[in-house]
């Protein structure tokens, strides 16, 4: 007998960057869902949205140009699609590269984010919205771990941007009673991971070693500590933001801290090298013991104007309002980063 169709209609979502690794697996799980999927990119026909083919979901979600600096154009999205969801992950995500790009940053990750409220506001709103804030806000903040009641100290233009961003979030909340979420993550990392990120450039940087196609890996600040989790969980924490009677605003993060260093240790141990470390600081490099060569090396030019020693989030309030937790442990995160950099170089060559 023929399965009685729901009668619940089709709820529409709408994720801006769709195209980033975020965007990608949002999609995803939102597909399995049974939304009816929208998504936006900066420059929808010239970019091919490598992330959404590797997830096989390229045909199953409707993509559209938008620039959140075009106030226009995103009051019209908002209004012809009228979502039930909006997830808002535009932007530029790099932190060294918003030293170079501060006005542009500012406009998209800021500004960008009132164009976007505001449209929501004239236009849907009803709609659920959820804002993609950072870890970054925090930057030199006075206690780690960092949770929701804890006061920013954003060290980076994209920092300073994401703050603004989260506050008006919030301001949109309290003034206008719109159901808008402010989801504070902390790293989350995965295959779809852009290279220009350390845990991609470390685990892309060893598998071409490994195969013979890159000398060395070069790195800045192996000190540095960071909250690195599983992307794939991090969506899944978005989704529930929305689903809540009430918006609000939550940390996800893993609530541990490995530093640069431990991260190229295991994904080297993970591709077969067995290193051993000489020097500190600029001075630090590793050599693999099986071949005798050195593998990777410190470079000053790869530190960041300002950086942050450690960044750690603290999720209880995930974990006890949302049932949320981080699944993948560190470990198993370098691992699956490991073995799909090796896997694709295997493949390509
Ligand atoms: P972020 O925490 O969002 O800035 O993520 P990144 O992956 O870009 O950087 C994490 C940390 O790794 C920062 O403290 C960087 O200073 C440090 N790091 C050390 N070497 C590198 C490198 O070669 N590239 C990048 N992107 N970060 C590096």
């Amino acid at each position: 007998m023929a399965k009685r169709l729901s009668q619940r209609p089709v709820r529409r979502a709408l994720i801006t960057g769709i195209a980033g690794q975020d965007g990608a697996y949002l999609a995803r799980l939102l597909l399995q869902r049974g939304y009816e999927v929208y998504g936006t990119t900066r420059q929808a026909a010239a970019q091919e949205p490598w992330r959404l083919e590797a997830l096989g979901i390229v045909g199953k979600v409707k993509l559209s140009a938008l620039d959140l600096a075009d106030a226009r154009g995103v009051e019209e999205l908002i209004a012809e699609v009228r979502p039930h969801e909006v997830y808002n992950l535009a932007g530029l995500s790099q932190v060294s590269r918003s030293f170079g790009e501060p006005v542009e940053t500012g406009n998209v990750d800021a500004l960008g984010v009132s164009r976007l409220l505001e449209a929501v506001r004239l236009r849907a709103p009803e709609a659920r919205y959820y804002q993609a804030s950072s870890s970054e806000m925090y930057g030199r903040a006075g206690e780690i771990p960092q949770r929701e009641s804890t006061a920013f100290h954003p060290v980076s233009p994209y920092a300073v941007a994401k703050l603004y961003a989260h506050w008006i979030t919030v301001t949109y909340r309290d003034a206008y009673g719109l159901h808008a979420s402010s989801g504070i993550l902390f790293n989350h990392e995965s295959p779809l991971r852009g290279l220009e990120f350390v845990t991609r450039k470390i685990t892309d940087g060893l598998a071409r070693i490994r195969l013979g196609l890159q000398e060395r890996l070069e790195l800045g600040n192996l000190a540095a500590r960071r909250d690195w989790g599983y992307a794939e969980d991090y969506v899944l924490g978005m989704w529930l933001m929305l689903q809540q009677e009430r918006a609000d605003d939550y940390v996800l993060a893993t609530g541990r801290a490995h530093s640069v260093q431990d991260f190229v240790d295991l994904a080297a141990a993970a591709l077969g090298f067995d290193l051993a470390w000489e020097g500190e600081g600029t001075g630090a490099r590793a050599f693999d013991r099986r071949s005798g060569r050195q593998v990777v090396a410190v470079s000053p030019r790869l530190y960041r104007p300002l950086d942050i020693d450690e960044v750690r989030g603290d999720p209880g309030k995930a974990r006890r309002q949302l049932g949320w937790q981080a699944e993948v442990k560190f470990e198993t995160l370098v691992e699956i980063l490991a073995q799909a950099d090796l896997r694709r170089l295997k493949q390509a060559a």
